[in-house]
């Protein structure tokens, strides 16, 4: 048993690095096609002893071997977050009555929301570097999510994962419009609405509920305490979009473990 988790963690921490170099591509534009991994300053090839997730960092002191520059501490955080949802969600899928059980239908079920939460950890360091979320990882993969729930790979059904994007995108689309209306400021970006979409699509329509209500408790909470540390309240953006990832992949995670006990 610690064989294997020790394997899974090991193995979802390399797609976490997989994962970081996707998301730093899609907005810095870098040839997304490009096989080995460069310094993001001194475009130096990185050595593959200095590529090992998490431990090169620490080994590196989070710079780079040549230049020194800093190296983000996005890609370890990304990392560990990335080896830790999907190890948890490997357990949630494979582990029945204290067995691994695998068989074709949970073996694409797991696949689902491998690319959820995949997409949903993209958009989460994509938001926070550059406060954008790509569309190739929030709307365009909506109707993989409907396609999903077609087959009956999803904890949803069909109906509830196309209402569940519908809702998720309307909710924030007229937030946003009233907000606008008062304030005569731009408060969520399009960026928003299309992950709540994409949320919706695959935990449907209570799963965008508690989806908002945990980001906008927790995107307050974090948003004050910021204001508090940086004293900052001018032109301050606080991206809302991993507040909108954490609060599904909570919901995912408590709703199939309160059916449990
Ligand atoms: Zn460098």
């Amino acid at each position: 048993m610690l064989f294997v988790i020790i394997f899974l963690i090991i193995i979802f921490l390399c797609w976490g690095s997989f994962l970081n170099v996707v998301a730093y591509r899609s907005i810095f534009d870098k040839n997304f096609f490009q096989k080995r991994s460069t310094c993001n300053n001194c475009n130096g090839l990185i050595k593959f002893y200095d590529n090992i997730p998490v431990i090169s960092y620490l080994i590196l002191k989070a710079k780079c071997r040549q230049c020194k520059a800093k190296i983000s501490v996005l890609y370890p955080v990304i990392e560990i977050l990335t080896s830790l949802i999907l190890t948890l969600l490997f357990f949630n899928i494979f582990y029945i009555n204290n067995n691994f059980i695998f068989y074709n239908k949970n073996i694409l079920e797991f696949f689902a929301y491998f690319i959820f939460f995949s997409a949903l950890i993209i958009s989460t360091r994509t938001d926070l570097e550059a406060l954008v979320i790509p569309q190739a990882f929030s709307i365009y993969l909506v109707p993989v999510g409907f396609i999903f729930a077609y087959f009956n790979l999803l904890k949803i059904n069909f109906w509830d994962s196309i209402i569940g994007a519908f809702f998720g995108y309307l909710i924030l689309f007229l937030t946003a419009k009233i907000f606008k209306f008062f304030t005569k400021k731009e408060g969520l970006g399009e960026g928003d609405m299309e992950l709540l979409a994409l949320i919706g699509a695959f935990i449907g329509f209570a799963g965008v509920w508690y989806t908002i209500l945990i980001a906008s408790l927790t995107g307050s909470l974090i948003g004050v305490i910021y204001l508090l540390i940086t004293k900052k309240t001018r032109d301050l953006q606080i991206p809302f979009g991993p507040f909108l990832s954490f609060g599904a992949i909570v919901y995912f995670f408590l709703n199939t473990f309160i059916r449990i006990f």
